[in-house]
């Protein structure tokens, strides 16, 4: 119990909880299947556990979350069908999202695409796995934030921390999570407004990470049940 008896500094809010949970899946430090129990959480951040719950069911209502009735909270496993259309949703919007900021991007912007992208970089240089995926992802959220449309924004950070999830589970090993180079081709492609080519360069980019995932052992499913009695 003495580590319960610690209490924290302060009171979280609702969204710096949020935002923490997320970091933490999109950082693979809380990975699917992983409990979530309200009462140590709600401990930890000073707040009580129907602040956590409410936390938890927007989590769960953006998919990062399953909520199992009388057994609680727990980080989500998108099945490999999940999976599937998370991928197949990206490659709808993002190539005409890359070529809409095309179109408009300010050298501001590209220059903060820039600075991300080099973040990356400086990650990938010390091997650091949890930043460079979480960066990785973020990208593709900045992208969206620069676009300027709040819908498209929510949905892009769901899909990103859905594939967060998503690499955990079907990655194969050793596989980076965006090739670096690819995001620097896309961030020139978007400086040089040359939408067709930006929005080429997003769906190679998506279907290179979809190649690094192998859904092929998740799918194979286990013998059914008549089958044991051929
Ligand atoms: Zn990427």
């Amino acid at each position: 119990m003495t580590e319960s008896a610690v209490k924290p500094d302060k009171a979280y809010t609702n969204d710096e909880i949020y935002a923490r949970l997320q970091k933490a899946v999109q950082e693979h430090r809380l990975t699917p299947g992983t409990r979530l129990v309200e009462e140590r959480l709600g401990e930890l951040a000073g707040v009580s556990r129907t602040k956590i719950r409410e936390v938890l069911s927007r989590l769960a209502h953006e998919g990062l979350v399953t909520l199992v009735p009388n057994r609680g909270a727990f980080i989500a496993s998108p099945s490999v069908a999940q999976a599937r259309d998370v991928f197949v949703t990206r490659r709808m919007i993002e190539p005409n999202m890359a070529s809409m900021l095309s179109s408009r991007a300010t050298p501001a912007q590209i220059r903060t695409l820039r600075r991300h992208s080099k973040q990356e970089q400086e990650a990938r240089a010390k091997d650091d796995r949890p930043t460079i995926i979480r960066l990785s992802g973020e990208l593709h959220v900045l992208i969206a934030q620069m676009v300027g449309n709040e819908i498209l924004l929510r949905l892009m950070r769901e899909l990103t921390s859905l594939t967060c999830l998503i690499i955990t589970l079907y990655d194969k090993p050793n596989t980076p999570a965006c090739p670096h180079t690819e995001h620097a081709d896309l961030i020139d492609a978007i400086e040089a407004k040359d939408g067709a080519r930006a929005a080429r360069c997003m769906a190679d980019h998506l279907m290179h990470i979809e190649h690094t995932l192998n859904f092929d052992v998740a799918d194979a499913d286990p013998p059914e049940i008549e089958s044991l009695f051929d």
